[in-house]
């Protein structure tokens, strides 16, 4: 996969001394990190390492301290909402589609907050030509697909609120390797529309070779960071999480 051009101009998300937990408990301890325009970056790191409870945070599902900054605008005094509102979506690990409903009306969801009825209408056929197997089940129950077309259907409902940062948590998770892979092509090609990702995965593997930039966590903190390429040759990358 050819690498975009990295750290286009100013951060687009700035995340700075972040902390936060669970009734008290904390489970993030300092974390910074910087996304830029146009940019996959991935937060990898082993089952528990905080990687959810960091996308919690910065959705604002979960109170915090330290300083999480989009495109200029303070996000930790707003609700999920208001942080919806300016651009940070999120696809959530399990996909929670509306099962019952079409993937049509899912995709439409998706695009509640807005009002642009003909940037909408583009934008629904833009994911139909990202994702053709969409096109084919557009008039299918969400709930009847299968793992793979339920995960481009969630991927696809978060691009048409046309979202300033894409944040994808467990992407992989109970696909295929060859499914997985397909869907890392789909976000080099939004990427390449412009839009930036950050990309949870506990498949290490998988991320790093589609990503631009990545972060590892560990217990709560950002213990490596760099090029997805410096990373994935990192020696001590490579013994803890990749196996080799
Ligand atoms: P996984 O890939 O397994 O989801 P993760 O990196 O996303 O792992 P988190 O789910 O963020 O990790 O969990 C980080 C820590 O916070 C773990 O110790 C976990 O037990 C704890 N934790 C997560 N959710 C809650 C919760 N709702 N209440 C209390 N503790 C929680």
């Amino acid at each position: 996969m050819t690498a975009a051009p990295q750290k286009n101009g100013e951060a687009l998300l700035k995340v700075s001394g972040l902390g936060g937990g669970y009734g008290g408990m904390p489970v993030l301890h300092d974390v910074s990190l910087e996304i830029f325009p146009a940019e996959i970056v991935a937060l990898v790191g082993s089952n528990g390492a905080g990687k959810t409870t960091l996308l919690r945070a910065l959705s604002r599902v979960l109170a915090c301290t330290g300083q999480i900054v989009l495109k200029g605008k303070n996000l930790v005094p707003m609700t999920p909402d208001q942080a919806f509102g300016v651009g940070l979506v999120q696809v959530p690990e399990g996909r929670q589609l509306f099962d019952r409903m079409t993937v049509q009306d899912n995709l439409l969801m998706g695009a509640f907050q807005r009002s642009d009825k003909a940037a909408i209408a583009r934008d629904l056929e833009r994911m139909y030509t990202l994702f053709p197997r969409l096109s084919e089940r557009r008039r299918q129950i969400a709930g009847s697909m299968s793992g793979g077309e339920q995960q481009m259907c969630a991927m696809a409902r978060g691009l048409m609120a046309a979202p300033v940062l894409l944040m994808i948590d467990e992407m992989s998770l109970g696909l295929a390797p060859v499914i997985a892979e397909q869907l890392m092509e789909v976000l080099a090609a939004i990427r390449a529309e412009g839009v930036t990702v950050l990309l949870v995965e506990q498949d290490i593997h998988l991320a790093l070779s589609g990503a631009d930039r990545g972060y590892v966590m560990e217990t709560g903190r950002i213990v490596h960071s760099g090029s997805a390429k410096d990373l994935i040759d990192d020696p001590e990358v490579r013994r803890a999480y990749l196996g080799l």
